[in-house]
Parts: C-alpha cells; sequence; structure tokens
C-alpha cells in the first residue's frame, strides 16, 4: 500500500473508485448485461479481468461484506467471487472491466474511447494506492487481502 495515506484518503480514494462505477452506468452506451456469468468462467473464455488497486479493495469489501471470508480459486478455474448459486456475489461492486470488457452477449467490449477517461482516473487511483497497472483478478484478490490481514 502507498505509505503516507491517512484512512480517510483511503476511504476517499475507494469513494472514487465506486464514483467511476457510477459513470459508467450513466454513460449512453448501448450494453445490456444479462448476467449469464460466462465471461466469469476464465478457462471457459480464455480471459481475466484484470483490476487496479482501487477496484480490488472495493472488490474485496464487498465480497466481505456478503459474507465471504475466503477467496481461494475454484478448480475449474472460475471467479472466487462466483457464489455457490453461479451468480456474482459483489455485483454492484464488481470491476470496471467485468462492466466492460468482452462478453458478447452484453453487446461486446466497450471502445477504448468510450471509457478512456473513467479508466486513467482508475489508474490515478491505482498509483495513489501504490500501484502500478492492473493485475488478473486472482492475484488482485490475493494483494486485497493480503492488506487486510
Ligand atoms: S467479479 Fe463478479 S462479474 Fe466479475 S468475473 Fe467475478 S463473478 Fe464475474
Amino acid at each position: 500500500m502507498a505509505r503516507g495515506l491517512t484512512s480517510a484518503e483511503r476511504t476517499a480514494l475507494l469513494l472514487q473508485v465506486r464514483e467511476v462505477y457510477a459513470r459508467l452506468a450513466q454513460r449512453p452506451i448501448d450494453r445490456n448485461c444479462l448476467n449469464r456469468t460466462e465471461c466469469c468462467r476464465f478457462r471457459l473464455t480464455g480471459r481475466t479481468p484484470f483490476l487496479t488497486r482501487g477496484e480490488a479493495l472495493v472488490a474485496h469489501s464487498a465480497a466481505r461484506a456478503a459474507g465471504k471470508k475466503k477467496l481461494p480459486l475454484p478448480a475449474d478455474g472460475s471467479c472466487p467471487l462466483l457464489g455457490p448459486d453461479g451468480r456474482c456475489t459483489i455485483y454492484d461492486s464488481r470491476p470496471f472491466a467485468c462492466r466492460t470488457h468482452f462478453c458478447d452477449a452484453a453487446g461486446g467490449p466497450y471502445s477504448r474511447k468510450e471509457v478512456r477517461d473513467l479508466i486513467h482516473e482508475l489508474e490515478a487511483i491505482d498509483q495513489r494506492l501504490g500501484g502500478s497497472g492492473g493485475m488478473g483478478l486472482p492475484a488482485a484478490m490475493k494483494w486485497a487481502t493480503e492488506q487486510s490481514s
């Protein structure tokens, strides 16, 4: 974690991450997640969402709030944040990539220019938290777990 951040500053940064998600939701981009969760099965898709540090902390905190104390990697290579019912346990706090990436059923990936400013904001928050770019979701969850232990 970045040295010198107060708890209030850290909280403010995580609030900023949530604001980025809210602003994304307000964009008039024609996408419609049908909650099929195919994109949550990384081995199946061959693709893994990348998260910045702020997103990892938001997702980890949401997982805790949802009662997920541990986040072991499922043997089938799917996301550790999927619940036993096959649904995302942190849907309202899901990372940016889960909202914008490759699901064809939801309308395909967003073009970078549609969301570039929001990505830059997440990257700036990442740097404030001592990060240097996104991590694959399993590594991001491992890192966030270490920060809270
Ligand atoms: S965080 Fe949620 S939406 Fe994203 S891959 Fe994991 S289960 Fe799917």
